[in-house]
């Protein structure tokens, strides 16, 4: 079988404990149905205050359980902080870096986004290194220097066996819906799709041919039910991490629907 189709729901900052149960069950019903046969893998994001509720409800469940965000350390006095042991602990088995949101509002570098990765790993947890450009950067011509920067410094260290257990979600920021610097409006499915051809060449350069060929590149930005064939029909494109439209049943569901359509 070739590489999965990964439907990960970023939840941000929304939704109350109840409702993100809710949500959650309905998702688990939705995939109960529709994922048997398919090479299509849910992975849902709550906020950290959800994320035991949401453990349980999804305990027995092929949707997936992932965090937004981790500190580096195992624990010790970081008020407000969260650690990856102790998000293992909720049963989640993913967890996401490196959020272009996380990376502007924490002036966050690549270096402590790799020692994130790091602690995610000694989990045995899945990390999901999100990185892309700003519209600026865009324009001025340097989206695949600042992409490959962001590569190699946030996965500095990583071991060519390491590497497969990691997944990468590419998100333009000036495409995402909720941030202040974007365009209100998706990459085109093409483009998007050059970038994560040159991200694959990156990974072959940087570990190996097998490597590029086995890592999951996921697309993130303004993703919706009705465009998400677009990006999920493309070869280089392995999933969509999808923010706004993850949180209502109804879209959601239509994107892992859009997935599990064979290609
Ligand atoms: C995101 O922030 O990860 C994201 C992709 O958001 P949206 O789908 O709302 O653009």
């Amino acid at each position: 079988m070739g590489r999965p189709k990964i439907v990960a729901g970023n939840w941000k900052m929304n939704l109350s404990i109840s409702e993100g149960q809710k949500l959650a069950e309905d998702i688990h019903k939705y995939s109960q149905l529709h994922l048997p046969g398919t090479n299509v893998k849910v992975i849902v994001f709550p906020p950290f205050t959800h994320l035991s509720t949401v453990g349980w409800v999804l305990k027995e469940s092929e949707v997936k359980l992932g965090a937004q965000d981790c500190h580096f350390e195992q624990n010790g006095a970081f008020t407000g902080d969260v650690s990856a042991p102790m998000i293992a602990g909720t049963g989640a088995t993913y967890c996401m870096i490196g959020h272009s949101e996380h990376r502007a509002n924490y002036n966050e570098p690549n270096r402590i986004i790799n020692a994130k990765l790091q602690a995610i790993l000694r989990q045995n947890m899945t990390p999901i290194l999100c990185f892309g450009e700003t519209a600026s950067e865009k324009k001025a011509g340097k989206t695949n220097d600042v992409i490959q920067k962001q590569l190699n410094e946030g996965l500095a260290g990583i071991s060519r066996d390491q590497i497969s257990k990691i997944i990468l979600a590419y998100e333009p920021v000036w495409a995402i819906s909720t941030s202040k610097d974007n365009l209100g409006q998706p990459a085109t499915p093409q483009d998007a799709n050059m970038v994560h051809q040159f991200v694959r060449e990156t990974i072959k350069t940087m570990f190996s041919p097998d490597a590029a060929q086995k890592t999951l590149i996921l697309y993130g930005g303004s993703v919706k039910a009705e465009n998400a064939r677009q990006f999920l029909s493309l070869s280089d494109i392995d999933g969509c991490l999808v923010g706004g439209a993850s949180l209502k049943k109804e879209s959601f569901c239509g994107i892992i629907d859009a997935a599990t359509v064979p290609q």
